[in-house]
């Protein structure tokens, strides 16, 4: 046996695994494979100048490599039940949390000390949603930031580099579950068993993961797309909600179809990204501790949840068709004015020009309209005008629409509670599982499947 242990992918969910053993287990001999780069060779080479668009590296900057999808992300860790994943739904309300605490004490010893932990306990704005048919959910959200994010994640791999073999550039290909138990994975150049793997692949890898559910016979449930825009606007206009909650996870139920907009991933001060998900150029934002980083505007995304029922299954096709479309119009990510949203007309670059709120992304100006379904687009102005009764200003001409925000969930792996497949000893985590959708829960997940590890292996 090559290794005790194989982790796949140094996103959030594996290096917590490879953390918590070799914490419990320190004479483990581990394995972590990831696609991607070393933490300090990730690069994105669009630099605003020479390279203004997403040119889809053969393995994303971005998305992959140490630090997983999150490592250049706002770093917001919600300590909550309430949305980030399901995790409770297998481990206990009690235990989620308690592992998601867990977490937050590591990042603060590594690094993470002295950043904030905003709180939605008995906040006024919970009444003032609910007034507004609005919903507040509850959370406490560690904001790290982007820039301590990275230190922490820096840290992390410090600690770690020594006890485990790290192969990066390295995907794995294909696992294969052999007569006596074990596990081979297979990479490009060479072959190596392990007694215990652990399947960590985030959001990036979940095409690679179906395919090694269907050739492993794990049985998978089919789940949802949330489609959107990402909101841009004067800081001061949520600068009162901000300042409090840091994020406000707000939700909201559309009139019309009583569907539900949520507000999702918000930043305060930021700016707008563009985001390369598997060949497709999506926005997302993010935002600084470091003063000198911030901006005057303020971004944060609105999202309908889609569901799809039997027959149809492939809800993240759905979502890629919608994005393609976005960006078969605007050759990359689209902006557009409120105010010419409603009333039926593109944006143009004199209007983004003339706008007061200056766009932190260069993003082709366009018509969202021509790409959002009616019914998503519908309760994205429902719910802008909600909001503008809780933060007057949201719903001004000059609020700028980015196009299209897509979030992805993997299929649903069909998991027991110890988060193992039918294969013993094949565990699957973090974001690739579809059980998570955050850095909190993907990490708690890690330290979870971590203990159960270490504990069968102090048995035998
Ligand atoms: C821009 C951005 C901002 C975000 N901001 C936040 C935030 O503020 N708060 C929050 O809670 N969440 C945020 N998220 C989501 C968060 O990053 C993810 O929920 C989290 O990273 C999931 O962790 P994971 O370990 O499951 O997967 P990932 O972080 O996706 O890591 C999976 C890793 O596996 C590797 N991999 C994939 N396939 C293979 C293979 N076959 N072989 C080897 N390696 C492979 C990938 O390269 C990747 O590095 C953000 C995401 C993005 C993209």
């Amino acid at each position: 046996m090559d290794h005790d242990v194989i982790i796949i992918g140094a996103g959030p969910g594996g290096i917590f695994t490879a953390l918590e053993l070799t914490r419990l287990a320190p004479e483990m001999r581990i394995a972590v494979f990831e696609s991607g780069h070393r933490l300090e060779e990730r690069h994105c080479p669009i630099d605003g100048d020479k390279v203004r668009s997403c040119i889809r590296c053969k393995s994303c900057a971005i998305m992959n490599g140490f630090g997983g999808a999150g490592a250049f992300s706002d770093g917001k860790y919600n300590i909550t039940n309430d949305f980030g994943g399901t995790l409770h739904e297998y481990i206990g309300r009690e235990k989620a949390l308690e592992l998601m605490r867990y977490v937050d004490d590591i990042n603060m010893s590594h690094g993470g000390e002295g950043t904030t932990l905003y709180s939605t306990a008995g906040s006024r704005f919970a009444k003032l949603c609910m007034q507004n048919r609005l919903t507040l959910l509850n959370a406490s959200v560690r904001h790290l930031g982007t820039d301590i994010n990275y230190v922490v994640l820096g840290r992390l791999y410090d600690e770690l580099k020594d006890r485990i073999d790290f192969h990066f550039r390295t995907p794995v290909e294909h696992i294969e579950h052999l007569p006596d138990g074990s596990y081979r994975v297979d990479t490009a150049d060479r072959s190596y068993t392990c007694r215990n793997c652990v399947i960590s692949v985030g959001r990036s890898g979940s095409k690679w993961m179906e395919t090694v559910c269907r050739e492993l016979n794990i049985g998978t449930r089919s789940n949802r797309v949330d489609l959107g825009v990402r909101v841009e606007l004067p800081a001061v206009i949520f600068s009162h909600i901000t300042d409090e909650l840091y994020e406000g996870k707000i939700v909201y139920r559309t009139h019309k179809y009583e569907d539900e907009v949520r507000t999702f991933c918000m930043n305060p001060r930021g700016i707008v990204v563009n985001e390369n998900t598997n060949g497709i150029v999506t926005v997302n934002g993010h935002s600084f501790e470091d003063e000198a980083r911030k901006t005057e505007n303020t971004n944060f995304a609105l999202l309908v949840s889609k569901h799809f029922s039997e027959p149809f299954r492939d809800s993240n096709g759905y979502g890629e068709s919608i994005v393609r479309l976005s960006n078969m119009l605007g050759g990359g990510a689209m902006v557009q004015r409120y105010g010419d949203l409603i009333r039926g007309r593109r944006s143009t670059q004199k209007r983004i020009d003339e706008c007061t709120v200056r766009p932190t992304l260069a993003a082709t100006p366009g018509d969202l309209s021509l790409v959002l379904p009616k019914r998503i687009l519908d309760g994205i102005m429902e719910m802008i005008e909600a909001l503008d009764r809780i933060a007057p200003g949201t719903a001004n001409d000059d609020t700028l629409l980015y196009g299209v925000e897509v979030k992805f969930y993997n299929m649903e792996v069909v998991l027991d509670k110890h988060l193992e497949t039918c294969r013993k000893g094949l565990y699957v985590i973090g974001d690739g599982s579809g059980v998570t959708h955050s850095l909190s829960h993907a990490s708690a997940s890690g330290v979870y499947v971590a203990r159960e590890i270490a504990e069968g292996f102090r048995r035998q």
